[in-house]
């Protein structure tokens, strides 16, 4: 096998061993086909099955109800953050609330200005993005056209705990980041998308889930590609779809069913992957100093500091040596992050966390 390093990056992210072996074996032949996924016609019976499989997964695992329709799309989280706005926000006197906790949720709001009108419910840019706020905190108007949130900030390394309560108002979730990671209440969303390359499987591809009446009460006159309603008529296959981002999905969506069993297990192996980490950073706190509130801390994203940019600089280089890769923070808060997504191996977590106590140790804590 290739000489494979932990990948600590937030995205695209390490894709299961297993599903990338079997991509592998069958990469010059699907089985019983004799062409390559990469060759393969989207209008294809094989790929046909392969897409209704990866469907048939998302909606075993999160128990999808039937009035969900599910999109596989092109143009990432970023165009969702787009394509939302342009069918919801449009019109005379309509707006959305927006819960402003971090770099993805300001980056959707930017967008969805283009279309219509912005309202923050929450603004935690005051207090740098420590923390989600509570229910009561959050301040949604029932006349708004829907409420934005985002599950988990990839950058800032904080993730919600429960699902904020919309009343009668869709929710719009962007759940690029933790997808896949814990079981979900589907039910409580008007609208949940996540680009693939976090949790579900590699660049290119964009699963949104939506529900029926929310899809129904949409315009339709908007281009094809940027028209829900034609994309879920067309069962995603409007044009030629990310054919290999698409079986990809389907292959990690196989080893959450076959291998981890179920996202019950899948959460309590990230919750306890999270905690050698958060352990590690409590630990030596004074040397390592955590960037989220307890109570907010992500189980996907794990933020923190060193005592100086300098130690910080030596601490991502010392973990490469040892083949823990991509340690550094996002370039707009400095500081290391750990992404550890669905596939990344307990040994991966354990390493890092000897890792993190021996640097302590030995830099003076
Ligand atoms: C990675 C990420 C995005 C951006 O996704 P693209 O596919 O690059 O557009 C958006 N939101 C969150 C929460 C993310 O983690």
């Amino acid at each position: 096998m290739a000489d494979r390093t932990y990948n600590f990056s937030p995205g695209p992210a390490m894709l299961p061993l297993s599903a990338l072996e079997q991509a592998q074996r069958d990469l010059l032949a699907l089985p019983g086909v004799g062409i390559s996924i990469l060759e393969i016609s989207h209008r294809s019976k094989a790929f046909e099955a392969i897409i209704e499989q990866a469907e048939a997964n998302l909606r075993t695992l999160l128990s999808i109800p039937s009035n969900y329709r599910i999109l596989f799309l092109q143009g990432g989280a970023l165009l969702q953050f787009a394509m939302i706005p342009m069918s919801l926000l449009r019109g005379q006197g309509k707006s959305a609330d927006y819960i402003h906790t971090g770099t993805w949720a300001k980056k959707a709001m930017q967008q969805a200005k283009f279309q219509g009108g912005v309202r923050v419910a929450w603004d935690g840019s005051a207090a740098s993005f420590k923390r989600m706020p509570s229910q009561e905190e959050l301040d949604i108007r029932g006349g708004a056209s829907y409420v934005h949130m985002t599950s988990n900030e990839t950058i800032q390394g904080i993730q919600f705990q429960k699902t904020p309560d919309a009343g009668s108002v869709p929710l719009v979730c962007d759940a690029s980041s933790d997808f896949l990671s814990r079981p979900l209440d589907i039910s409580k969303y008007g609208i949940l998308y996540a680009c693939a390359q976090k949790n579900a499987g590699p660049a290119g591809v964009t699963v949104i889930i939506i529900r029926d009446d929310v899809l129904e009460g949409m315009p339709t006159d908007l281009p094809s590609m940027l028209n829900y309603k034609e994309l879920a008529d067309s069962k995603s296959l409007l044009n030629t779809p990310p054919t290999f981002a698409v079986y990809m999905v389907k292959l990690v969506t196989d080893w959450l069913i076959n291998d981890i069993g179920g996202l019950e297990k899948m959460h309590r192996i990230n919750q306890e992957k999270a905690a050698l980490l958060y352990e590690a950073i409590d630990q030596c706190s004074g040397f390592y100093e955590g960037h989220a509130d307890t109570a907010s801390r992500s189980l996907m994203n794990v933020t923190f500091r060193l005592p100086t940019p300098e130690l910080e600089s030596q601490f991502v280089k010392g973990a490469a040596s040892r083949g823990l890769v991509e340690l550094k923070g996002h370039r707009s808060v400095g500081g290391c992050r750990a992404s550890i997504y669905n596939a990344m191996p307990v040994d991966g977590v354990q390493a890092l966390r000897d890792f993190m106590l021996e640097f302590s140790e030995a830099n003076g804590r």
